[in-house]
Order: C-alpha cells, then sequence, then structure tokens
C-alpha cells in the first residue's frame, strides 16, 4: 500500500487481498477460485472463505469482506460500510449465514501516514505516525461485520471501527497477548462457555474469542437488559451448541453469529480442499451461494502454534 501510495496509484481492495496472501504463506494458503466459479448479484469478488485450523482440528469459518480506507477531501475519513445503499453488508450476512462462519470485515488501512489525523489508541502517539508500531500493524485489522449494520453508531465513525479493528497479524501470533475482557453481566453461559470466555486461548479459538470480545465492547456501552433464552445451533460439530441470545440495539444474537464458526473439526469441503489441493472440488460451494462471488478459500495453518 506505502508503495503504490508513492507510485501514484490508488491501491485496491482485491489487489492488497493478493499480495497479502501470496506474501502471508507458508501458513497461510489461498485457493483461489477461477472465475467461472466466482458470482453473484452484489458481492464485489473481493470475499474469502477463511478457515483457521488448529491442534485437533480446532477450526474457526469466517467469511471476511476487505474494505479499504478512502479520505475525503479534508481528509474525512471513509469506510464505505453502507455501500450499495447496505445491499453488500447485507448479502456478506446471508453469505456467512449459509456457510454457517462469522461475517468479518478487514480493514486496509493504508500506510500509518495516510491514516493522518486519526491515530491508532497509543497513549504519547509519535508524532510520526510511521514510527508507531501499533498503527503499522493496525494496518490490516478485523473487525466483526455484524457491528457495521448500515446506520448503525459504529458504521457511521470510522476511526471508531478503527479504533476496536484487532490487527490481523496480532491475531496469529503467539507472543502477542490480547487483553480479555471478562464482563458478561445478566447472561447465562454454559460451563463451557465460561471456560472459553475467561481464559487465554490459542489458535482458532483466539481468533473467535477476540472477534466476541470485540462485539462485547460495544454492547457493554448500549443499555438494555440481556434476554435470557438461549439459542440452540444444533449439530454436534459446532463447539458450543447452545450461546445466550443477547442482541445489539440492532440485528441479530452475536454469539452465534461468530460462534457458529467455531468447529470441533473443519468441514468436509476443507479436508477435501486440503486432501486434493483442488479449488474445483468446493466449487458447488461457490455456486450454492447466488448473492455473494467468493474469491476463494483461505487456509491458516495455526496446528503447533
Ligand atoms: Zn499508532
Amino acid at each position: 500500500m506505502l508503495e503504490a501510495e508513492h507510485a501514484g496509484f490508488a491501491w485496491g481492495e482485491e489487489t492488497v487481498t493478493e499480495l497479502l496472501l501470496v506474501a502471508a504463506g507458508p501458513e497461510v494458503r489461498a485457493f483461489p477460485f477461477n472465475k467461472r466459479q466466482e458470482g453473484g448479484k452484489n458481492g464485489s469478488g473481493a470475499d474469502w472463505l477463511w478457515w483457521w485450523i488448529g491442534d485437533e482440528g480446532v477450526s474457526f469459518g469466517t467469511l471476511i469482506q476487505a474494505k479499504r480506507l478512502k479520505k475525503e477531501p479534508g481528509g474525512r475519513w471513509d469506510l464505505d460500510f453502507d455501500y450499495n445503499g447496505g445491499k453488500q453488508w447485507a448479502s456478506l450476512m446471508s453469505a456467512a449465514r449459509a456457510l454457517q462462519v462469522a461475517p468479518t470485515y478487514a480493514l486496509y488501512t493504508g500506510s500509518p501516514r495516510y491514516r493522518h489525523p486519526v491515530a491508532c489508541t497509543k497513549p504519547h502517539h509519535p508524532e510520526d505516525f510511521m514510527l508507531c508500531d501499533q498503527c503499522i500493524r493496525k494496518t490490516v485489522s478485523l473487525l466483526p461485520a455484524l457491528l457495521l449494520a448500515p446506520g448503525s453508531a459504529l458504521g457511521s465513525d470510522p476511526a471508531w471501527a478503527y479504533e476496536l479493528a484487532a490487527p490481523l497479524e496480532d491475531l496469529v501470533d503467539p507472543h502477542r497477548h490480547v487483553a480479555a475482557m471478562p464482563f458478561y453481566p445478566y447472561l447465562e453461559l454454559s460451563p463451557d462457555l465460561v471456560r472459553f470466555l475467561f481464559s487465554a486461548q490459542t489458535g482458532p479459538k483466539r481468533v473467535a474469542k477476540e472477534l466476541v470480545e470485540q462485539i462485547r465492547r460495544v454492547r457493554a456501552g448500549q443499555f438494555g437488559l440481556a434476554t435470557a433464552d438461549p439459542v440452540e445451533v444444533s449439530s454436534e460439530d459446532y463447539t458450543f451448541p447452545t450461546l445466550p441470545d443477547d442482541r445489539l440495539h440492532v440485528g441479530e444474537p452475536y454469539f452465534p453469529n461468530i460462534l457458529r464458526g467455531l468447529r470441533n473439526s473443519p468441514p468436509g469441503y476443507v479436508l477435501e480442499l486440503l486432501a486434493n489441493d483442488d479449488p474445483e472440488t468446493v466449487s458447488e460451494l461457490a455456486l450454492g451461494l447466488d448473492d455473494v462471488s467468493l474469491a476463494g478459500v483461505v487456509i491458516v495453518n495455526q496446528r503447533g502454534r
């Protein structure tokens, strides 16, 4: 992104995604679909289905849509969360539901200098943004799409979204601790879920836990009691078959929205992909989603981490 800025290119999501996926190997492997497999009415072609795979088969699935930071004259930030009148968001949500994974945004924010005047949350931020390690790491950050419903408070404040977003590289760095926020008042949590939420996690569980905590940070600022009835997510593949029905002001219950992606073993199509090394084997999957264009599948190998 920095090189593109220097050369005067307005870098695009697809180019940056491809460079990222090529550079992040061998732990990160991309299986791009060919053009015939891509399709869809409202998609941008930038959505990738990411599966994080850890020890003993523990897996977490996310459908990731890239969002580049645009700056309007005068420096105002725009992350375009309500692109196409909110249709893009809605189709990401429905495709993630069909795939039973967590709908997620990847924010591409360009060089730290480009982000000026919005800084990361570091106290005593360096005058020169290029010298801030936290800003550099935040160049590609993840955020649950559920938080960015068109018209929501967070969606209309891109600087807040940036503050909340977690650097992609931190999520896969076993040495970087992400602060936990163990505060779940009024919620009925199963013992398994308590263990998951209140202890440090590694691998795919850590990615899932971070996305839940991002939503919780927003939820903690909202009034309204939690609903008591739990939601059943009925399949033995799910790590947590029963989850609280708590919601943000708008939308669906957030626990299942994220944690339906957490599985005790990867879905069959991921195993097929790894065995055959051929994106064609999952073409049915792409064709089954008539409302989104899937660029391919990404597998993050977190085994032994
Ligand atoms: Zn910074």
